[in-house]
């Protein structure tokens, strides 16, 4: 037997780890450096290691306190009701929960082109149709209401990204409110923020006050530096929030997870350490790589090099490892996470070889 048909499903790909590559390459994983998946280079913080170390001992309970702890702190943070906290398995979790909340068989999506792959995955599962706005390189990728309008045609759900990976560009929430104003009742705007701490633009959270045509998306695998546990988040009007119960898979978020995610939540000054680095990487990125970069209000840079994959494969036999930016449509560009002050330093100085090479 077979699964369904699935040759409409794009696989995910994802940023190359170290240990791949150093075994392709023949390379000791200590001399390569990773910024191709805009991870954060600190590491978690030390109080979600310890939390995690602590969780251990009670892994053979499903979690259930630990869960509505942090789902509390997330709802005091934002001044929402814990019922609009939507906690899911990464960000990835929370599409899901949405498309599988919102899509019937045959409903449209809206995504952004170039754009994240699991918006259009995610819809695919529920067998919903995608169609893609264009966000144009020449106008810097620029976002705005009407960008989006000129494909707009009673989706369902649009998507939209800020900051956008992987380009950095942003969309003002002005631009985001014309936009639910804009668009039809029943179309949702789900409003992605994975690397809403690195910029300074308000969040689309202040819509939910007055909108049930809204929903935002978080993440700790970016600032909080948790990726690897998949921890996420999405804050959802109050109208319809009570529909996770119905979506959400059991224990979905484990309980080292939570543990995890509730010490990072505390931990101030390892997100702000982590958010001045990357202020810092970005200007140095940009004012000192031999190549055209973009404004960015993310943990990255988009810079455009000539033939992507070659630079990305040279870089790497340098010991750098960058995200070519060829499976977004961008056979032209590289994204260049920010890493720590050393490691940014050496990845534009490697860049630079190979692009004067
Ligand atoms: C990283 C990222 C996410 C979420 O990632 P998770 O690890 O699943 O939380 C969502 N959207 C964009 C654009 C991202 O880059």
């Amino acid at each position: 037997m077979k699964p369904r048909d699935l040759s409409d499903h794009v696989p995910y790909r994802a940023g190359r780890g170290i240990t791949e590559v150093a075994r392709e390459l023949g390379l000791n994983p200590d001399d390569l450096h990773k910024l191709s998946s805009n991870e954060n280079p600190f590491g978690p913080s030390p109080r979600a290691v310890e939390a995690i170390v602590d969780a251990a001992e009670s892994v053979h309970t499903y979690p259930k306190a630990a869960h509505t702890d942090l789902v509390e702190a997330l709802a005091e943070t934002w001044a929402l009701d814990p019922v609009q906290v939507w906690l899911t398995p990464g960000g990835d979790g929370f599409l899901d929960y949405l498309a599988r909340a919102f899509l019937d068989s045959g409903d449209r999506v809206l995504v952004p082109e170039p754009g994240f792959a699991y918006y259009a995955m995610s819809a695919h599962y529920r067998d919903a149709g995608v169609d893609q706005y264009h966000l144009s390189k020449h106008d810097g990728f620029e976002q705005t209401a009407e960008t989006i309008l000129e494909a707009y045609d009673d989706h369902r759900i649009i998507y939209v990204t800020t900051p956008h990976n992987p380009s950095g560009s942003e969309m003002t929430l002005d631009e985001i409110e014309t936009l639910t104003e804009t668009t039809n009742e029943d179309t949702l705007v789900v409003v992605d923020e994975a690397y809403g701490e690195f910029t300074s633009n308000s969040s689309a959270r202040q819509l939910l006050d007055e909108r049930d045509d809204v929903a935002v998306l978080r993440t700790f695998s970016k600032a909080y530096g948790l990726a690897g546990l998949r921890l996420g988040y999405g804050l959802v009007p109050r109208a319809w929030a009570s529909a996770y119960e119905r979506v959400n898979t059991p224990f979905a978020v484990n309980a080292p997870a939570c543990y995890a995610g509730l010490a990072a939540l505390d931990d101030d000054d390892h997100v702000e350490r982590t958010v001045e680095t990357v202020h810092w990487a970005r200007t140095y990125i940009r004012e000192t790589l031999g190549a055209p970069t973009w404004e960015s209000g993310g943990n990255f840079v988009l810079a455009e090099v000539g033939n992507a994959k070659d630079v990305t494969e040279q870089a790497q036999r340098k010991g750098t490892i960058i995200r070519d930016c060829t499976s977004f449509g961008l056979s032209e560009c590289i994204r260049v996470s920010c890493g720590t002050k050393e490691t940014t330093t050496r990845a534009v100085a490697t860049l630079n070889e190979v692009l004067d090479g």
